[in-house]
Parts: structure tokens; C-alpha cells; sequence
């Protein structure tokens, strides 16, 4: 066999993570001679610390209304031909425990290395070669004349290999201490193909001390609370989440200020029911707490030292709520039920788990993954302008676009 055949690969995919481990033992099984490249020294860091450390592998209400991207309507065709049942069906073969932690999210039991350990023995079901650590330095498009049948060309500081497909599965920017690039964005933007403006999300909020004044101190606090973010007309207009809000030094996270993020502008405010399912009126107007002081009221559905927190923002400290006029009860209720607060901005890619945007839907078939301008070069998971909503929906976007491009190739 001649040294170009011997590396002449039916497809390489850069980037060992989630989405390119997934795709490359479903093509390797499929009966395709992949490659994987991968600059990192250890591979599927990112499903390692995933869940905290348990991955939130999938979500098994997951469908095309999780996901935000320019066109909503890019995920369905993926979406459909691989589903959350199809992933649990792989986990359960290979014995791995799992759970459901809360509205579908089905975490590991024990550890998210057992999704990991998972992906490579696919992956070696598939005889597929993993390579890591390797620079990718270029990939080219090479004439399809050159007598070898290949089509690309992809220079790495280990050498050249040439191959008919190249799968771009390099992530997002999330957790650059790990090794996170915008590499998918930058052959993209060489190949001229459009990018949807990436920016961090499901992402802590940060506040200014004036709009965070007293709540800063009660760090570590979590109370179910109704929040709303974005604009119409924005993006991705408004949203509505229904999840627990994590009060920290630094400002506001967990489920619901995260989801809420995905939608939220720098300037715009976001809008927070700390009531949740409270009913105010319900009670306030209870005749049996007419005469308690207005931060034993709020004692009785929120942690003291919030209702304390609460009482005290608006000068009802100490005082009967018998004794509040009609003003300040409305603005307590206010405070309660529509929060309106200006966020500073976000933690920034160190504390986001998703990279919203990436390249544009519109330059690639949702059948495929495959770039409609250039046959043979594809875009799966996180690098594509596709963002879950929390919850294990980013996963099956990973393992969902993996598929359907390992699909593609299969058939070539
Ligand atoms: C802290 C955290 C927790 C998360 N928890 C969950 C969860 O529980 N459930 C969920 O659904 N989602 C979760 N996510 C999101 C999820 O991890 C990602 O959506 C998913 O990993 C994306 O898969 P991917 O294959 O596109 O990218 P990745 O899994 O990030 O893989 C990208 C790979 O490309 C490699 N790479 C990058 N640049 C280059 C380059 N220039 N050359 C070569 N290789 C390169 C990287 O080393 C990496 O191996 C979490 C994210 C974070 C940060």
C-alpha cells in the first residue's frame, strides 16, 4: 500500500469530545476508516466535569423547543433520528446506572468517566485511530483529480493526512482552561462560511453593588423562583423558567438565572417572581398574620435570613404588617413578584457551560451536518449554532449531530 493510501481516511474528525467521539464510532461501525485528532492531553474533559461530574448525558423530554438557534427549525431532522431513548439504549447496554434527577435529566449514578469509557470502547468497536496530542495547523480542499480519491488535507504538527470527510466537532469556548478554541469558527470563516455571533451561556449573572445591595451577603441561598429574560424582538425573544435561583457573592446563578441568561442582552433587565407559586395575596391578606412582623410573614415561605433580607430593603424591619400602608405593602409586593433588575453582565466563558451561536445553520444541510458549499466538510455539536436549553439537552445535540453526520458519511 503506498504511504498516501496508508493515511488516506474516509473521514478525520477534529476533535475528541462529546459530539466527535460519539460520530466517530458510529461511522467506525458503520464501516468507515476514521481518524480522530485532538490537541488536548486528555480527551472528554468536558463530559468528565460535566453534571458535576455526574454528566446530565441526555433529557428525556428533549425535542427541537430546547434548543435556541437562528433557525429553529435546523435541529428537527437530527433531533428525530436519534433520540434521547436511542443514547439511554447505549448507556444501559454497557451497565452504566443512571437516574432521573429532576423534570427528565437522567444523570450517571456513579460517574460521568463511565460515559467517557463508553465513547472510546465505540469507538474501538469502530476501529477508529485516535490521535492526541496533535496541532491541526491547516486543512485544505485538494483537487479531486489527484489520484488518490482524496479530497482534503488536514497538516498537523504530526504530518499531513488526507482524507474524503473532515468532521469539525472542536466545541465551543466554554472552560478555556481545558483546552477550549473557536478553531471550527476560524476554518469556517476561512472557508467563508457564516458564523452567528457566539457569546457565553447558561452563565452565571453578575450585578453591580447598588442592584445587588444587601442579597450579597446571604451567598449560598437557593429559593424556587419564576424568572423572565430577553426581549421580543430580540434573538431569541422572551423566555419563562420555572427552576431554583442560587444567590452568590458574586451575583446570581443556578438553573433559573443560567436558563434566563441564554435570552439575556447587556442593558436589558431580567425579571424575577421570588414568590414562585405563592399566592402574595393568599398571604398577605391571611387575617392570621396580620398582626406578625412583616419578616415573619416572609419567614414563612423564604429562608430567615431572606425574609429578613427582603423586610429590610424595603424599611419594613421590625415593623406589624397590620401597621405597613397601602404604598409600601405594594411595594413589597412588587420587590416579591416582579424583581426587575439589571444584570452588570455574565461570568464570561471561565463559568459558561455553552457557547451560544457558531456557524450558521444556513451553510449547512440539517439532513447531513455537511456544509452545502463545500461536500465533504461537516459541522456537528457544540461549534454549530445550536444551544441547548440546561438539562442534558446540549448532550443530545452532541450525540444527535454526531449521529447524523457519522449517517452521512456511512453512506458516501
Ligand atoms: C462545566 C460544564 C458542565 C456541563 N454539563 C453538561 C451537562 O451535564 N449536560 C449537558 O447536556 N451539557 C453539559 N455541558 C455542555 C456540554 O459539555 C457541551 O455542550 C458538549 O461537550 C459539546 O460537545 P462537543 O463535542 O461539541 O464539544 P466538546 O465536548 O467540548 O469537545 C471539543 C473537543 O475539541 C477539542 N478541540 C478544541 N479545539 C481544538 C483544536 N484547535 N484542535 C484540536 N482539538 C480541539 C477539545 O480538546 C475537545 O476534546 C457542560 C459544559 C460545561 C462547561
Amino acid at each position: 500500500m503506498s504511504a498516501e493510501r496508508a493515511n488516506n481516511w474516509d473521514a478525520i474528525v477534529i476533535g475528541g469530545g462529546a459530539a466527535g467521539l460519539f460520530c466517530a464510532g458510529v461511522a467506525g461501525q458503520l464501516g468507515q476508516k476514521v481518524l480522530v485528532l485532538d490537541h488536548a492531553e486528555v480527551l472528554g474533559e468536558k463530559i468528565r466535569i460535566s453534571g458535576g461530574g455526574r454528566c446530565n448525558f441526555t433529557n428525556m423530554h428533549s425535542g427541537p423547543a430546547n434548543f435556541l438557534s437562528l433557525n429553529p427549525n435546523f435541529v428537527k431532522s437530527a433531533l428525530s433520528k436519534f433520540k434521547p431513548k436511542d443514547f439511554i439504549e447505549l448507556v444501559k447496554s454497557y451497565n452504566i446506572p443512571f437516574h432521573e434527577k429532576h423534570k427528565g435529566q437522567l444523570f450517571c449514578d456513579v460517574s460521568a468517566k463511565q460515559i467517557v469509557d463508553m465513547l472510546f470502547a465505540e469507538c474501538a468497536k469502530g476501529g477508529v485511530v485516535i490521535k492526541n496530542p496533535v496541532t491541526v495547523e491547516s486543512i485544505h480542499q485538494l483537487d479531486q483529480t489527484d489520484g488518490v480519491g482524496a479530497l482534503w488535507q488536514v497538516v498537523t504538527n504530526q504530518g499531513i493526512q488526507t482524507t474524503k470527510a473532515i468532521v469539525m466537532a472542536t466545541g465551543g469556548l466554554p472552560v478555556p482552561a481545558i483546552g477550549a478554541t473557536d478553531f471550527a469558527l476560524d476554518i469556517a470563516k476561512q472557508l467563508n462560511l457564516p458564523i452567528v455571533e457566539v457569546r457565553p451561556a447558561l452563565v452565571p449573572l453578575s450585578f453591580t453593588s447598588d442592584e445587588f445591595a444587601n442579597l450579597s451577603e446571604l451567598s449560598g441561598l437557593s429559593v424556587p423562583v419564576k424568572v423572565s429574560s430577553g426581549q421580543k424582538g430580540q434573538r431569541y425573544g422572551v423566555c419563562y423558567f420555572d427552576e431554583d435561583l442560587l444567590l452568590t457573592h458574586k451575583g446570581l446563578s443556578g438553573p433559573a438565572i443560567l436558563q434566563g441568561s441564554s435570552y439575556w442582552h447587556e442593558g436589558e433587565v431580567i425579571q424575577i417572581n421570588w414568590l414562585n407559586d405563592v399566592d402574595c395575596d393568599e398571604l398577605f391578606n391571611d387575617d392570621a398574620n396580620r398582626l406578625k412582623l412583616t419578616e415573619n410573614i416572609l419567614g414563612i415561605v423564604f429562608p430567615q435570613r431572606l425574609a429578613k433580607a427582603f423586610a429590610e430593603q424595603k424599611n419594613l424591619l421590625g415593623r406589624k404588617w397590620a401597621e405597613v400602608g397601602k404604598k409600601d405593602r405594594q411595594a413589597l409586593k412588587d420587590l416579591l413578584t416582579r424583581w426587575s433588575v439589571k444584570p452588570a453582565g455574565t461570568l464570561g466563558w471561565k463559568k459558561a457551560e455553552v457557547m451560544l451561536g457558531g456557524v450558521d445553520t444556513k451553510a449547512l444541510d440539517g439532513q447531513t451536518m455537511m456544509s452545502k458549499q463545500h461536500p465533504g466538510l461537516y459541522f456537528i455539536g457544540e461549534c454549530v449554532d445550536v444551544t441547548g436549553h440546561l438539562g442534558g439537552h446540549n448532550f443530545q445535540w452532541a450525540w444527535a449531530s454526531g449521529f447524523a453526520c457519522a449517517q452521512s458519511l456511512a453512506r458516501k
